[in-house]
């Protein structure tokens, strides 16, 4: 069919331009000339080692001699580059013995700029050409936008399986029910077994989501159909629900499949206010989700799978029973994951014998995935342009360290040696306080692996269904929550921003024990205040202020009380217990995470950090 070809045409062309776009980006254009900050540019001039700088808008051409190779550095945009050397302590006198020519910014010579400043037209102009074409052969689709890009995925079955992802093993099996539902549905529904719709697949970007939802598809060995939640967003009015219903459409016609709505936080966030008012594109494309869910028969194998990093701002309505109730963590990878997933993205590519993985596993606390695989590309582009046979530890190392200190949204999975201490004795206050006191949840494991916002975790979990939570379960969960940040304070002197989470999960705990639960002896046993079910929403919509100035200082400061009561305690807790702070952090150091019985030796003082197994000793070679 003509439309057919068009469209093959028309995605061969699109993979060339981004292909070329991909190659001129690593290869071109030229050898890029080495970079130094501007403080070293500062200190050469300062030296008298520098003769020419050439300035093009923010960027820096240093020359030291006319004949020797210029460095490139930056300078901030709009300021007069004297100006700012000579705010880094460069003094006149040397100024001036540099020459500095100052060039329009202009991108001569740089076709790779302007290929990129026109790719969006090129495109725009493959787009329009695209539909002519489609009308022209009479398809009935030409201007169809609501028609769903799932259908351009039919028959994608990817070739990934659970192998290709490295260091999940608690997800994958979680996932091995839905794979194996995939595989001979049937066997499942002739029992009556009810099956998860959906799974909601949660984690930090980067971690393999996106990959473990086709690693599904694929051990299944399913079709898989996959639509982001950002694309919707950027639609016309009406376009993104009859896109869904779309989508489920030719996902119920292939089934056994797999739906995949990746960031699903974009379509999913909470719906406004709005009774019956503002319906947004966002909102119906939501609404769309919902009752294409519900529509689901026990006869429908589909299993709708959806990613996130936000499932805290997910409308509620999305996570209640019979929609996205099975949630499965993708975590950043602890030390053994590390390693694991190093083996996955080194494997076909030729290693110097001197590389050795164990090491680079240790030195990338807070990596995941998406920055391993990263890495070990950067190394393999280094070698490449060094004409190496091999990718030796010297190119892995240069490419930690560009990851590391790569863009500020990265820099900030980075954990550096001095915060890891830090991380350390707050994990390991948490999780000390948490052992000493009875009545809170057990402790499962203590980490320093960054999990959400908060720096680290202990993981807790309720020995038992808690209907009725007691006074001391509330009493004890908020100094677990205080342990990390005094922990810090006995430490190092002062807290560090990684205890903010914390605080705000202990004042919620405090005040629901005074308005919810009346549980404040001063208080007594009153609600203050009431929140406000919507019952088409189910989300708590108004904080209802029924009560007074002085009720509502009396409630700050009854929650006051009981959080500085705690303080106090935990201080004491782990003032002394000082020594055995010492010990967990130093293990915590070591191994990053500690289960419940090595966190127990190691408190005891049965096992010395430094006796503790290695961690990547412990794996099958
Ligand atoms: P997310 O969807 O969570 O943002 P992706 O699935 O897009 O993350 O991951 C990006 C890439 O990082 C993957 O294609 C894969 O190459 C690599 N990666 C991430 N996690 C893993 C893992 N656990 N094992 C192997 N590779 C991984
Ligand atoms: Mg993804
Ligand atoms: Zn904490």
């Amino acid at each position: 069919m003509t439309g057919n070809w068009t469209r093959n045409a028309f995605v061969y062309l699109l993979i060339l331009v981004a292909a070329a776009a991909l190659f001129l980006n690593v290869y071109g254009p030229g050898e890029a000339p080495q970079k130094v900050s501007l403080s070293a540019v500062a200190r050469q001039v300062e030296r008298g080692e520098v003769t020419r700088i050439e300035v093009r808008g923010e960027r820096l051409q240093v020359y030291a001699g006319e004949n020797s190779q210029p460095l490139a550095s930056r300078k901030e945009e709009g300021v007069a580059l004297t100006r700012t050397l000579h705010g880094m302590g460069v003094s006149e006198e040397s100024l001036s013995r540099v020459k500095i020519n100052v060039q329009p910014p202009s991108n001569s010579g740089n076709w790779f700029a302007l290929v990129i400043n026109l790719l969006p037209l090129i495109l725009i102009a493959g787009l329009f050409l695209f539909l002519f074409r489609q009308s022209q052969s009479g398809s009935n689709q030409a201007l169809s936008f609501g028609k769903s890009k799932a259908r351009m995925f039919v028959g994608d079955r990817p070739t990934v399986t659970f192998g290709d992802v490295a260091g999940a093993d608690e997800a994958k099996l979680e996932l091995e029910e839905i794979v194996e539902f995939l595989k001979e549905p049937q066997k499942f529904v002739a029992l009556g077994a009810r099956i998860p719709k959906g799974v909601l697949l949660v984690g930090p970007p980067g971690t393999g989501k996106t990959l473990m939802a086709k690693a599904v598809s694929g051990e299944a060995g399913v079709p898989f159909f996959s639509i982001s939640g950002s694309e919707f967003v950027e639609m016309f009015v009406g376009v993104g629900a009859s896109r869904v219903r779309d989508l489920f459409e030719q996902a119920k016609r292939n089934s056994p499949c797999i739906v995949f709505i990746d960031e699903i936080d974009a379509v999913g966030r909470y719906r406004g206010t709005g009774l019956g008012g503002s319906h947004d594109e966002r909102e119906q494309t939501l609404n769309q989700i919902l009752v294409e869910m519900d529509g689901f028969g026990t006869d429908t194998n589909v299993i709708l799978v959806a990613a996130t990093n936000r499932p805290d701002i997910l409308d509620p309505a999305l996570l209640r029973p019979g929609r996205f109730d099975r949630r499965v963590t993708m975590d950043r990878p602890d030390l053994q994951g590390r390693r694991a997933i190093l083996d996955v993205h080194v494997k076909g590519k030729p290693l110097d014998p001197n590389v050795d993985l164990d090491l680079i596993a240790r030195q990338t606390p807070g990596f995941v995935g998406a920055d391993i695989e990263n890495l070990v590309n950067e190394a393999a582009i280094l070698a490449a342009r060094r004409n190496r046979r091999t990718i030796a530890m010297s190119e892995m190392q240069e490419s930690i360290e560009r990851i590391a200190m790569g863009g500020p949204e990265r820099r900030s999975r980075i954990m550096l040696p001095k915060e890891k201490e830090r991380i350390a004795f707050h994990e390991a206050g948490h999780a000390i306080v948490a052992h000493l006191t009875e009545d809170a949840d057990p402790l499962v494991k203590v980490t320093i692996i960054p999990r959400g916002a908060a720096g680290g975790f202990v993981l807790m979990v309720p020995e038992r269904d808690r209907y009725l939570a007691k006074r001391a379960y509330f009493i004890d969960s908020i100094a677990i929550g205080l342990g990390g940040r005094v922990a810090e304070e006995i430490v190092f002197g002062d807290i560090s921003t990684g205890a903010s989470g914390d605080i705000q999960g202990i004042t919620r705990l405090a005040r629901d024990m005074v308005t919810k639960y009346g549980m404040s002896r001063r208080m007594g046993p009153l609600q203050i205040g009431h929140q406000e079910e919507n019952p088409f929403l189910g989300r708590e919509l108004t904080d209802q202020r029924d009560y007074s100035e002085e009720v509502a200082e009396a409630l700050d400061s009854e929650v006051q009380a009981i959080v500085g009561e705690q303080l106090q305690r935990v201080r004491q807790i782990l003032t002394a217990h000082r020594q055995q702070l010492n010990d967990v952090a130093a293990a915590l150091q070591k191994r990053e995470t500690l289960n419940r019985e090595e966190f127990v030796e190691v408190f005891e003082g049965r096992v010395a950090s430094s006796d503790l197994p290695d961690p990547l000793e412990l794996q099958p070679a």
